[in-house]
């Protein structure tokens, strides 16, 4: 009993693992935030680029254990069950089947939920980042309405995760959410994305991709380029920009900046248009970092885009008010899996039967 009388509430381990930060904390089941996060920079391959895959799988996976043990050293009471958001497609039973931007080639599979259930002795439950992102803005009701939504992720890379009533829309290979690794550039030299491939929309779409079409185009057209914000941001050598600053120069409206993002803003526009045309999906929540840092203009300049694709569905009114922005913050990975830990209502299930959402994919 707490010390108020009322039975205490269990408390949960809740972490978000991405390519180049891990962040860990606990929380109270009932609230809807984690408490005590702690961040450290991921022992993957951002941090150890030559180390062969198992090394760094195991690394990550050591890691991980050791920054939830942490959390539950400081957490008020022993952990009930565990979640994980992972940057990498998941399997239903929480196995990671890969994860280039964690520990790059493919390896074995790694049956992560497995290994952390049986380290801490409770239920564990290992999603999809940006499926673990959908369930925060799920609706939490399961969706009496019609609660159908597309999330978006535009960061280093792209990805989607489809929404619907309380549902992940994914079959039992978990297919789909690839909309990153769709072929938009078919020009010989186009960029090449993390897969291998050239020309997908995760290479020309994603914030990496506006970096690399801001040095093309600053090549190409250096007096355009000398004036605009861009080249102010990294004292004329286009070698030094960041994401970052570009993203910036298009929430400035800088026209430089907006001329470089617009073909990769077009192909993600199309993209999104004929999901909207064939699913009639109602909304797109656009989350990751290059979109959070562009703001406003760049979900303007996307509806229109989206509009110029399929205008007979879409006039221009109705595109823009599809498009909603994620919440101010990079807390998705956390909240969306705590949110999806407890609609699970028995954590037990994410271990011995996989009720939880089939999730396989960024
Ligand atoms: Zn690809």
């Amino acid at each position: 009993m707490s010390g108020d009388g009322s039975p205490a509430r269990p408390v949960y381990l809740i972490a978000d693992l991405g390519g180049t930060t891990l962040r860990a904390g606990w929380a109270r089941a009932g609230d809807l935030t984690v408490s005590g996060v702690r961040r450290v920079a991921v022992d993957g391959i951002a941090r150890f680029p030559g180390l062969p895959t198992g090394e760094l799988q195991a690394r990550v996976v050591d890691q991980l254990v050791r920054l939830l043990g942490e959390c539950s050293l400081a957490a008020p009471r022993s952990p009930s069950a565990l979640a994980v958001a992972f940057a990498g497609p998941v399997g239903r039973t929480g196995t990671v089947v890969d994860a280039p931007t964690v520990w790059g080639r493919r390896g074995p599979e790694l049956p992560l939920a497995r290994i952390l259930g049986r380290e801490f002795a409770v239920p564990a439950l290992v999603l999809n980042d940006v499926t673990a992102a959908g369930w925060r803005y799920a609706a939490p009701d399961g969706g009496e309405d019609d609660d159908y939504f597309c999330m978006v992720t535009v960061s280093s890379g792209v990805g989607n995760k489809v929404f619907r009533r309380g549902e992940v829309l994914l079959p039992a290979d978990g297919r789909g959410g690839e909309i990153g690794h769709l072929r938009v550039d078919f020009a010989a030299d186009a960029p090449r994305c993390d897969c291998g491939e050239r020309g997908h929309l995760g290479a020309v779409a994603s914030g990496r991709g506006a970096l690399h079409a801001a040095g093309v185009q600053a090549r190409r057209f250096p007096e355009a380029f000398a004036r605009s914000v861009l080249s102010a941001a990294c004292a004329g050598d286009p070698g030094r920009l960041s994401a970052q600053q570009v993203a910036a120069g298009v929430r400035g409206n800088d026209a430089f900046a907006v001329r470089t993002v617009t073909p990769g803003l077009r192909h993600l526009g199309r993209t999104l248009a004929a999901l909207h045309t064939a699913l009639g999906v109602g909304r797109f929540i656009v989350i990751g970092g290059f979109a959070r840092a562009a703001g406003e203009p760049y979900l303007r300049l996307l509806g229109e885009e989206m509009t110029k694709a399929s205008g007979f569905l879409l006039p221009p009114s109705e595109a823009a008010g599809l498009l909603q922005p994620g919440a101010p913050d990079d807390d998705d990975g956390l909240l969306g899996s705590l949110r999806c830990l407890e609609r699970s209502g028995s954590p037990g299930a994410a271990v011995s039967r996989p009720a939880l959402p089939a999730d396989s994919t960024f």
